[in-house]
């Protein structure tokens, strides 16, 4: 199991669906799953979340919502499709307005099936994010690390204040 170093926070937006998946997710924040117990938050601003919860599918007119969503969260981050309407469109995915599932618009990182999907399987997702948010989360520091230099050096290079 992997300790858990920092809090993700995570946003939660409904797509286009029954709402079956979007209580069980709401299910899963009260006390009686308590998902909060792996560490994360519940946020309502994509400027801070780190993983985005997706129920339901992408249609014409919310495709520029999720994207737009997922351009706003700041980077590393990851993306969760709850319940089949987000993994492929689900039952919806023939009707006229429907795009398909989340990934017609955005990447996503972690599928998670049923209709509507249980509480233990968005839990499972979840834990699965958390793990991927922290393995990039380090990556993207190692590389901030890294790079660092090469910014100071594009710094001191403009102000002529180099060695
Ligand atoms: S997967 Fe099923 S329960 Fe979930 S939003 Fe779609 S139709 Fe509703």
């Amino acid at each position: 199991m992997f300790q858990i170093k920092r809090s993700p926070w995570v946003l939660h937006y409904d797509g286009s669906s029954c709402n079956g998946c979007d209580i069980e997710v709401l299910a899963c924040l009260t006390p009686v799953y308590d998902a909060e117990r792996f560490g994360i938050i519940n946020t309502g601003d994509p400027m801070q979340a780190d993983i985005l919860l997706i129920t339901g599918g992408i249609n014409s007119q919310n495709a520029d919502v999720v994207k737009q969503l997922y351009d706003q969260m700041p980077r590393p981050k990851v993306v969760v499709a709850v319940g089949v309407c987000a993994c492929t469109g689900g039952i919806f995915k023939d009707c006229y307005n429907i795009l398909g599932g989340a990934d017609k618009v955005i990447p996503v990182d972690i599928y998670v099936p049923g209709c509507a999907a249980r509480p233990q399987a968005i839990i499972d997702g979840i834990v699965q994010a958390v793990d991927l948010f922290q393995r990039r989360l380090e990556k993207h520091n190692d590389y901030m690390k890294e790079h660092a230099h090469d910014k100071n050096d594009a710094k001191n290079k403009k102000t002529g204040t180099e060695d």
